[in-house]
């Protein structure tokens, strides 16, 4: 896929139908994918981290979330196609999944969060299957957390940890997942559980 470099952060050119086709195409063949949804405050971060940017480098897919990254790939005179929102990304990933009967694990947001969203989840998506969720503030049981998501074998699996910690989440635990596209995802959840 074509990338495009804005200030260090190697962007996806690509439009939101294209990405989800490839990530359906991933799931379907049952590969693995780190996405990030980055927006200018996310670059800017990165470029004051270099931990973090070094995070970066290991995503398959890096998404342009917001208008000022797609002003910035003007800027570098390699416009992007269009901006793809996290929040929508994920919501277009969720009808797929119901669609398909995909398994779906929750990471991340305070317990009221999940309390509230889970129920809306199993009432808007019926036919997706919660492959597990657990709340964002799990120091000192960081393996057992890895181990539930290792165990629910999940298709997609939403990290709701803001940045930088939803990144880094992703990068360390990764290689010990057999499969899924693994989505840093901010404050979505708080959204989502309304
Ligand atoms: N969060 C979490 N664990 C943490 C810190 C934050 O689960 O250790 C959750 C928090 O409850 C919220 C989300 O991560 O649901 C962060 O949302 P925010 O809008 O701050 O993220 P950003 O969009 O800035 O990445």
């Amino acid at each position: 896929m074509k990338k495009v470099d804005i200030l260090g952060v190697e962007f996806d050119f690509t439009t939101q139908q294209e990405i989800l086709n490839i990530l359906q195409d991933k799931i379907e063949r049952n590969k693995k994918a780190f996405v990030v949804t980055a927006n200018p405050e996310i670059v800017m971060y990165a470029n004051k981290d270099p931990q973090y940017m070094h995070t970066l480098q290991f995503a398959n897919h890096i998404i342009a979330d917001g208008v000022g990254v797609i002003l910035g790939s003007k800027i570098v005179r390699q416009p992007l196609p269009e901006r793809i929102a996290g929040f929508d990304l994920m919501i277009e990933l969720l009808s797929i999944a119901n669609q398909k009967g995909l398994r779906v694990f929750f990471l991340g947001a305070s317990e009221q969060t999940l309390e509230k969203m889970i129920p809306k989840i199993k009432r808007d998506y019926p036919k997706l299957v919660i492959a597990g969720y657990h709340h964002g503030f799990f120091k000192g049981h960081e393996h057992k957390v890895k181990q539930m998501v290792k165990e629910a074998k999940a298709d997609l699996v939403f990290v709701a940890l803001g940045y930088p910690k939803q990144e880094e989440w992703i990068q360390k635990n990764i290689d010990s997942f057999e499969k899924g596209i693994f989505m840093g995802i901010g404050g979505s959840f708080d959204i989502l559980a309304g």
